[in-house]
């Protein structure tokens, strides 16, 4: 294992923030990027990649680990240090009000289009053209604040990554992932070792977010050049969403660090045979067709389904609750699918969108995550 530390641009007078890597194996085969709350209140992952770098340490010592695994626990170190009276603000950088996962470089636009000349007929050959390219790019970036830093940082470290993932949880939620619908195939089996309930498909849902970055650039470069010169999907890059903000538990870490596991020795990655792969409990779905439920007016919130759970159209989601005028409002869900994701607070302001169902058939359009 080595250890890399990759200084961040100091923000103010007295204060540097890094950084930390970690790299097991010998290099040379595939190469394995995962990283954990990078929306820095998201605490799952941190201890999924705790438990991740006991088990490769291990499976290092026995000389298991092919390629390269890169282990970076703590990829936001600018929002773990946003305290508030108290509260932990960890989701967008309080001086920009930017949310620390939108905004990473663009590597489709900043390759073209100039890449074209370098694509041949070898598939093998444009995919290490590519990503000599991307490097290029993001060597001559010039980042001026904190924040774009630490992007920068974490692209240097990702952006040539055979497998990317991006270790995040939602409010209150179950297991669900977010990924590109060119690389289901190659998705689908983590998603069974995760046993996640919803698997949430778009090519871009815009704003650039982390997975989007790593994979979206290789689909967008099929489209213009593919049916010149072959290209590869050069990155299986997933959001997991490992429940919800307070399930934090050694539980937990385990059966996710081991699920991961399991899929880098499905993929060769590690030597030795993975568990038989779990059946999938629910299709993959557009993330296009998750549908919000929002609420009409103000009130308490009261939830009438627990998330996980498959709802029919018109199943009761939740009421809203007036105690002012004794109204009570109870919203329904309006397409089929699986409740995975709802909010954390019992309050509603009007307007407020406080849960998702993932639905079968895609409704929406334009931006497609929330802030
Ligand atoms: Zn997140």
């Amino acid at each position: 294992m080595q250890t890399q530390t990759h200084p961040l641009i100091a923000p103010t007078l007295g204060t540097a923030r890094n950084l930390t890597s970690f790299h097991y194996g010998p290099g040379g085969g595939q190469k394995i990027y995962i990283q954990s709350s990078l929306h820095a209140d998201e605490l799952p992952g941190m201890l999924v990649s705790w438990a991740l770098r006991r088990k490769l340490a291990a499976l290092e010592g026995a000389g298991k680990v092919r390629g390269e695994v890169v282990i970076v626990p703590v990829a936001n170190p600018i929002g773990l240090n946003q305290h508030f009276l108290g509260h932990l603000t960890g989701r967008f950088e309080t001086n920009s009000a930017q949310n620390f996962n939108r905004n990473f470089y663009e590597l489709s636009a900043l390759i073209q289009p100039g890449i074209e000349a370098r694509l041949t007929d070898n598939l093998d050959a444009n995919r290490t053209a590519i990503r000599a390219a991307m490097r290029e790019a993001l060597d001559a970036q010039e980042p001026v604040t904190e924040l774009e830093s630490q992007r920068l940082a974490l692209q240097k470290l990702s952006y040539d990554a055979d497998v990317v993932l991006d270790l995040h949880c939602d409010w209150e939620a179950a297991m669900h992932l977010y990924t590109n619908p060119d690389l289901w195939p190659e998705v689908e089996p983590l998603a069974c070792y995760l046993d996640a309930k919803a698997s949430l498909l778009a090519l871009n849902s815009v704003g650039n977010p982390f997975d989007e970055i790593h994979s979206f650039c290789w689909s967008d470069l099929r489209g213009r050049y593919g049916d010149r010169f072959p290209i590869p999907n050069g990155s299986v890059s997933v959001t997991i969403e490992l429940r919800g903000q307070r399930e934090v538990s050694y539980e937990y870490a385990e059966r996710d660090a081991q699920a991961i596991i399991e899929y880098l020795t499905s993929r060769g990655v590690i030597d030795g045979t993975a568990a038989p792969l779990p059946a999938l409990e629910f299709a993959a779905t557009p993330l296009a067709g998750a549908e919000p439920i929002v609420a009409p007016i103000s009130g308490v919130l009261v939830y009438r389904c627990e998330v996980g759970t498959w709802v029919d159209v018109g199943h009761e989601i939740a009421d809203i609750v007036d105690p002012l005028t004794d109204r009570v409002v109870t919203l329904k869900s309006t397409v089929a699918g699986v409740l995975y994701a709802r909010h954390l607070t019992r309050f509603a302001t009007a307007g407020l969108e406080f849960a998702r169902i993932a639905g079968a058939k895609a409704f929406r359009s334009g931006s497609l995550l929330s802030n």
